[in-house]
């Protein structure tokens, strides 16, 4: 069985109303650790590969602006916002 990948759209909507989701993609993932040093409440390291896991993908308005610095910390680009429809 081929395993299907969600859509912007499918992801949008799960993150309910007014929030956004943050994706985190393991395999493009490098083990810098930057996104936890920037944001540990969301962001995390597994303990045997060192690649990132989300503690939190729905953290919510206050943790926006951390959550998008670590975004765009991110050395590989492995992070990534989906915001909800119409913003
Ligand atoms: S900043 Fe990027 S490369 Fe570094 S641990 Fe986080 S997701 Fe992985």
């Amino acid at each position: 069985m081929t395993e299907r990948t969600e859509t912007a759209d499918e992801a949008a909507e799960k993150a309910g109303e007014g929030g956004y989701l943050v994706r985190a993609d393991r395999s493009r993932c490098i083990a810098s650790g930057s996104c936890v040093l920037t944001e540990p409440a969301v962001f995390d390291q597994d303990l045997t590969d060192g690649f990132v896991l989300l503690r939190d993908p729905r953290p919510g308005r206050e943790r926006r602006r951390a959550v998008l610095r670590a975004v765009d910390g991110c050395p590989a680009g492995a992070l990534s916002v989906v915001e909800p429809a119409g913003e």
